[in-house]
């Protein structure tokens, strides 16, 4: 009988990602799509056999959050959430105060749907704001005005949602000092209990990125970028929340409880087109990281066979097994060292930082049995402090971010 259960696989975080935008956001390369929404109904029934095979293969792990992402989550029939919340308590353990959080765009939602999320257990919004500049919204591609984002935020408090975060992004082209205070001031109106706020990244491939290299959009300035990262870290302290990751601000207690397990690099399974999952090894043994088919259609036509298909031979090792569900494109092993490395560089963006004895706990030796010298280095330069048994990225560390984590690879 195939189990590639293990102690790690029992407890584990579950992405759900949903691959529709009614339009695509000219800076986005996540796996996305705009003008698919016929598949729609067919992705539903294909997420819902994907979510009953991991169960069968994992023999239905306890679940602690879900994070239905993309995409668009709210852009689907507020029915879909509903079906695949139903397959989540079918096929896992659904711990009774999970957080499941969902992406919703403003617009996308009104009372009705709200309603029915709830209904579903949905206890956290991910709203997607980006701005609250009209002028930067049009650019950006978005489909909300700044007012549409306020009444959305607004709306979802009034359904009954305690617990709902706001995106922004900043070092954006055309976006001044100006347009960002006034975005912060009409933040701290809301007063969110978190806040995501993400540079832009030109990423290559997309129309943003071709726009800016033609000289069609401007290139937007790094050293305005760190000043309105820097003036975000003041206000949001002065509001009273924690910054407790490069790019996350939460009031007590409202952190992610979905991200902080990407952070401590901890286990997830992701279900959907693209989704990525993460499966520590027993004790001693690799571990995997593996991605499923990137195409949405491909991927609602490989689901659609009998079970026994979709998961290959039962008498082969857990790579394998992995490796032949009929969706997964690609498995990587997670040895010893990367495992760690890995633990350094998400653990560091936290600003608890990374516990010694946790670590220690975890791989068998403190991070200064196989980081010593670059722990030093990185110290005296004046990166990173290591009181309390803790490390922690310093003020400066944080600025400096990708600098400090390349130094554990
Ligand atoms: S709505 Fe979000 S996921 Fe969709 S295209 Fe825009 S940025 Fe990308």
């Amino acid at each position: 009988m195939r189990d590639v259960t293990t102690q790690e696989t029992r407890r584990i975080s579950l992405y759900v990602h949903v691959p529709f935008c009614e339009t695509k956001c000219p800076y986005c390369d996540f796996n996305t799509y705009a003008r698919i929404e016929w598949l729609m109904p067919s992705y539903i029934k294909a997420l819902v056999r994907e979510i009953g095979l991991w169960g069968r293969l994992l023999g239905s792990p306890t679940v602690h959050t879900v994070f239905l992402g993309g995409g668009t989550p709210s852009y689907l029939p507020s029915e879909d959430i509903e079906k695949i919340m139903a397959a989540v308590r079918v096929d896992f353990v659904l711990e009774g105060d999970a957080e499941i959080t969902m992406e919703a765009n403003p617009g996308d939602f009104d009372a009705r749907k709200l309603e029915s999320y709830l209904a579903a257990g949905v206890n956290r919004l991910s709203i997607g704001v980006q701005s609250f500049d009209d002028g930067l919204l049009q650019k950006l591609g978005r489909r909300h005005s700044a007012k549409g984002a306020g009444d959305a935020y607004r709306m979802a408090i009034d359904a009954g949602f305690d617990n709902v975060s706001i995106d922004l992004m900043y070092g954006l082209p055309y976006q001044d000092a100006g347009q960002w205070e006034s975005t912060l001031d009409k933040m701290s109106d809301l007063n969110p209990v978190h806040v995501s706020m993400y540079c832009l990244t030109l990423e290559g491939g997309t129309p943003m990125e071709q726009w800016v290299k033609s000289g069609r959009m401007p290139e937007p300035d790094p050293d305005l970028a760190a000043d309105m990262y820097l003036s975000a870290q003041e206000r949001m302290r002065e509001q009273g929340y924690r910054h407790y990751e490069i790019s996350n601000w939460a009031k007590t207690g409202m952190e992610s409880r979905h991200n902080l397990t990407y952070w401590r690099n901890e286990p997830y399974l992701g279900v959907g087109p693209g989704a990525h999952s993460y499966m520590l090894g027993l004790k001693g043994l690799p571990g995997y990281r593996f991605f499923n088919l990137k195409s949405p259609r491909d991927y609602i036509e490989r689901l659609n066979a009998p079970l026994d298909e979709l998961l290959g031979p039962s008498d082969v090792d857990m790579k394998e097994t992995i490796e032949n569900v009929a969706v997964v494109d690609g498995v990587e092993d997670i040895d010893k060292d990367l495992e760690m490395a890995e633990t350094m560089m998400m653990g560091l963006r936290l600003d608890v930082g990374i516990e010694v004895e946790t670590f220690r706990k975890r791989f068998g030796g403190p991070p200064s049995d196989y980081y010593g010298e670059t722990l030093d280095d990185l110290v005296t330069l004046g990166l990173l402090t290591t009181d309390d048994g803790s490390l922690r990225l310093t003020h400066r560390g944080r600025m400096m971010g990708n600098q400090v984590f390349s130094r554990f690879f």
